[in-house]
């Protein structure tokens, strides 16, 4: 018997690449479809010699040809980091509007099943803590982060009217902040960023006084919670993220003691609309998914530090951060 089909866009990114790798491993014939604007052949290069992997240098923006039959779309390609929403607010607000209804379309077109990954930038500046899955949000569409978050909403909203009108099987996951090996050294987030600097023996950049919290969930526990909503039979969106809560200035005092770097956190100034905290609440995800995390942060930030440290030293070198957020 053939294989079932998966088309995973943004293939080439960090989440994308896992995925690949993860639906390889589970006996999948994977397409992977990537514009290369954030994504890097580096990440899926080991794949390529696979016959069961192809790869498609497409603009998921545009309209996506893709012969033969189709189990499964995961609809992953987006800029996902306040420096590249700075750098390409365009593209960030046409891969997840355009970009989705084109992966919508063929979802319908190939009867197929579409998970869509939203974000819990939904939630924006959070009003409600921890975030339900049934809390609205409090969004600034025209700031910095208005064409990720309005462009994510944009996505849940064509999703569902996707199922309510033309019965596509679809899921919804919405990611908190991930973090693993294949993350961009110089795309602006926290952990590539503090890393990034221990390793070069450069003071660690904490915006403002780091009393701002996230809740940082291992690559593989992400992809365990994907995998198992998307062979779930529920529609709605699904939270999926580790809530172990921390605030950025004891994350960057970890880091410091992990790296054993003699440089200090300094303070700079808070970037516009950085939403003042967050944390999953994950009651849905263990209850309908038998989900929750297991990797805990002193075993996720060990294996990255690893990853990153081994990268080639003109990598970590040359990537030098040319946008800086707004302030
Ligand atoms: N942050 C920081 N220093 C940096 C980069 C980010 O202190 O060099 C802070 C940022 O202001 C935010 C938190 O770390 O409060 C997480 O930022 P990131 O961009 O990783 O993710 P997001 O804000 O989208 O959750």
């Amino acid at each position: 018997m053939s294989k079932e089909r998966v088309l995973i866009t943004g293939a080439a990114g960090f989440l994308g690449s896992h995925l690949c790798d993860r639906f390889i491993k589970e006996g999948y014939h994977v397409i992977g479809m990537d514009n290369l604007i954030t994504g890097d052949m580096r990440n899926i290069e080991h794949l390529m010699p696979l016959p069961n992997f192809e790869f498609y240098h497409h603009d998921v923006s545009k309209y996506i040809h893709i012969p033969g039959e189709l189990k499964y779309i995961l609809h992953f390609a987006s800029p996902a980091s306040p420096i590249d929403y700075l750098k390409i607010p365009i593209q960030t607000l046409k891969v997840s509007s355009l970009g989705t209804h084109n992966a919508l379309g063929l979802a319908l077109a190939k009867k197929a099943r579409i998970l869509v990954a939203s974000t819990s930038e939904v939630y924006g500046d959070p009003l409600v803590h921890p975030q339900t899955e049934d809390y609205w949000g409090n969004v600034n569409p025209v700031g910095p982060r208005g064409c990720y978050d309005e462009a994510k909403r944009f996505m849940e909203a064509m999703t569902m009217a996707y199922h309510d009108a033309h019965n596509v099987e679809t899921r919804i996951v919405r990611i908190f902040n991930t973090y693993g090996p294949r993350m961009r050294l110089n795309d602006g987030r926290v952990l590539p960023a503090f890393i990034g600097q221990a390793i070069r023996g450069e003071d660690l950049t904490m915006f403002g006084d780091g009393s701002q919290t996230r809740a940082f969930c291992y690559v593989d526990d992400l992809v365990e919670g994907i995998y198992r909503l998307l062979k779930s039979d529920y529609h709605l969106p699904v939270n999926i993220g580790n809530p172990a809560e921390i605030t950025i200035k004891e994350f960057g005092e970890e880091i410091i003691k992990l790296t054993g770097t003699t440089q200090k956190l300094v303070s700079k100034p808070l970037p516009k609309d950085d939403p003042k905290q967050r944390k999953p609440d994950i009651t849905k995800a263990k209850a309908i998914l038998g989900w929750e995390p297991k990797v805990t942060r002193a075993e996720g930030l060990k294996i990255t530090y690893e990853y990153f440290k081994n990268l080639p030293k003109e990598l970590i070198y040359s990537e030098h951060r040319e946008f800086q957020p707004k302030v």
